[in-house]
C-alpha cells in the first residue's frame, strides 16, 4: 500500500519534479473553496499531484495527460493503490496530440515549461465561463525573476521561455491573471469578466 508520502519520496530520489508542498496546499484550497469538480491536468509525472486533488472530494473528476510510458504506468498503478480510479481518468499521449470536447472548472498546466503558451491556447476552449487555468513553475526556482547569468543554455532557454508566458498573461485580453510566489510560482487566470 503506498502513502502520499511515499510518493513524495520516490519523487525526490528519483529527480521527478511533483508539485512542491506549499504548492498542491495552495490548489488543494482553491479547489475547496471555488468548488471545483472538473479538473484537466497536463503532466501527470507518477499521479501525486492528481491524487492529491482527488482526494479533496468523492465527486471530484480528474483527466490528466502523460507523455512519458514509464511515469504513466506508475501513475496508474499509484492511483489504482489509492483507490481512486474512478476519479482519475490518465492518458499516455503528448498533450499535444490529444483532443477533448468536455468542459472543465479547471485546467492545470505542469508539463514541459517551454510550452506554456501553447498548451494555454490549445486547451482555453475546454474551459468552463467560471473556469480558471492554474500554471505552475512560473518562478522556476527563482531564475525567473533573478538577473543571475545561466550557465546551462537549455536552463536559460526555459527561463526566456517563462519570462514570454509571464509576459504573454499579463498582457493577455481574455484573461486576468493573479501570480503568486507559493511553491516554485503560481498564476491563477481567469476569464476576463
Ligand atoms: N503534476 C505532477 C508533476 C508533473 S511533472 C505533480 O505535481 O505530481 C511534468 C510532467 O509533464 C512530466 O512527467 C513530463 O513527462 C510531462 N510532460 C511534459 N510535456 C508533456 C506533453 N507535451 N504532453 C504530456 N506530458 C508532458
Ligand atoms: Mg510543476
Amino acid at each position: 500500500m503506498v502513502r502520499i508520502l511515499d510518493l513524495e519520496e520516490y519523487a525526490y530520489k528519483n529527480n521527478i519534479p511533483i508539485m512542491m508542498s506549499d504548492g498542491i496546499e495552495f490548489m488543494c484550497d482553491y479547489i475547496k473553496k471555488n468548488n471545483v469538480k472538473s479538473i484537466l491536468e497536463i503532466g501527470t509525472a507518477i499521479g501525486y499531484s492528481a491524487i492529491k486533488m482527488a482526494l479533496v472530494d468523492k465527486d471530484i473528476h480528474i483527466t490528466t495527460i502523460e507523455r512519458d510510458k514509464a511515469r504513466y504506468d506508475l501513475a496508474v498503478k499509484n492511483i489504482c493503490d489509492f483507490n481512486l480510479e474512478n476519479q482519475i481518468s490518465v492518458i499516455l499521449d503528448d498533450a499535444f496530440n490529444v483532443e477533448l470536447n468536455n468542459m472543465f472548472d479547471l485546467i492545470f498546466i505542469d508539463a514541459a515549461k517551454s510550452q506554456y503558451i501553447k498548451f494555454f491556447e490549445k486547451f482555453k476552449k475546454n474551459l468552463k465561463k467560471t473556469g480558471t487555468i492554474i500554471s505552475d513553475n512560473l518562478d522556476f526556482h527563482g531564475l525567473v525573476k533573478s538577473n543571475e547569468i545561466i550557465e546551462s543554455r537549455n536552463v536559460r532557454g526555459i527561463v526566456r521561455k517563462l519570462r514570454n508566458y509571464i509576459e504573454f498573461l499579463e498582457n493577455n485580453k481574455e484573461f486576468e491573471t493573479s501570480f503568486y510566489t507559493i511553491g516554485d510560482g503560481i498564476g491563477v487566470s481567469k476569464w476576463q469578466s
